[in-house]
C-alpha cells in the first residue's frame, strides 16, 4: 500500500465528506471539506534546509530512491548529516500531524504543509514540539539524532514528503517501486538552488 498518512488522509477526508452528505443538518455543508482541500493548494509554498547551518553538501543528491534499501526496498527521502544534537527546524510552515517515539523512523515528527504536501522528520534525539501544534518555517521541532533504524549510524535526519494526491508525472515505470514515486517528492527539487550555467 502507500503510506499510512496518504491512507489516514483519505479516510478522514471521505469520511467527513460521507457524514456531511449523510445528515440532513449538515447536508448543505457538503463542500466545506472541498473548500479547504482547495484552500490548501492554494496556500503558497517555501522550503528551507530543515537541519541548522546544514547546505547543499551535507546530503547526497542521488540517496532519494536509492535502492536496494533494507526493509524499505527504495529511501524514499534524503538523509541531512549533522551532529547529534543539531536542531531541525520546519522546512515551511503548517501544522504538526503527530510525533512517534518508535519504529524504524525512531522519534519522528509529521508535519501538514501547504499544498497538502506531509514532511517527515525522523531519527530525532529530541522531539520538541506536540500534535496540532502550528508552525512557523524555521522553527525548531527537534535536534538530530540516530533513533529508530538509524542506530549504529552517523546522526541524520530523514526528511521525507509525501502527498495523498498522486502526481502522475512522477510515475517511474525504471525504477524500483517506480509507481510509488507519485506519492514521495523528492526534497533536493527544492532544497537545491538551481544551477547557474
Ligand atoms: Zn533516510
Amino acid at each position: 500500500m502507500i503510506t499510512n498518512t496518504t491512507r489516514r488522509f483519505w479516510y478522514a477526508l471521505l469520511s467527513s465528506i460521507a457524514f456531511m452528505v449523510r445528515y440532513r443538518y449538515f447536508k448543505k455543508w457538503f463542500w466545506l471539506p472541498l473548500l479547504i482541500l482547495a484552500v490548501g493548494f492554494l496556500l503558497p509554498h517555501s522550503m528551507i534546509i530543515p537541519v541548522k547551518d546544514a547546505n547543499q553538501s551535507s546530503w547526497n543528491k542521488n540517496s532519494f530512491w536509492a535502492y536496494p534499501w533494507g526493509s524499505s526496498i527504495t529511501h524514499k527521502g534524503i538523509d541531512i548529516f549533522a551532529k547529534k544534537g543539531t536542531p531541525v527546524v520546519a522546512a515551511t510552515y503548517g501544522i504538526v500531524v503527530y510525533t512517534a517515539n518508535s519504529g524504524k523512523g525512531g522519534k519522528s515528527v509529521m508535519i501538514l504543509g501547504p499544498k497538502w504536501r506531509f514532511h517527515y522528520y525522523a531519527h530525532l534525539n529530541a522531539i520538541q514540539t506536540f500534535p496540532l501544534k502550528p508552525i512557523q518555517q524555521g522553527e525548531i521541532i527537534g535536534t538530530v539524532g540516530d533513533t529508530g533504524n538509524a542506530k549504529g549510524k552517523p546522526p541524520h535526519l530523514h526528511y521525507a514528503i509525501t502527498t495523498p494526491f498522486p502526481y502522475i508525472s512522477l510515475r517511474d515505470k525504471e525504477a524500483v517501486q517506480g509507481w510509488k514515486k507519485m506519492f514521495y517528492l523528492n526534497p533536493d527539487t527544492w532544497l537545491r538552488p538551481l544551477e547557474s550555467n
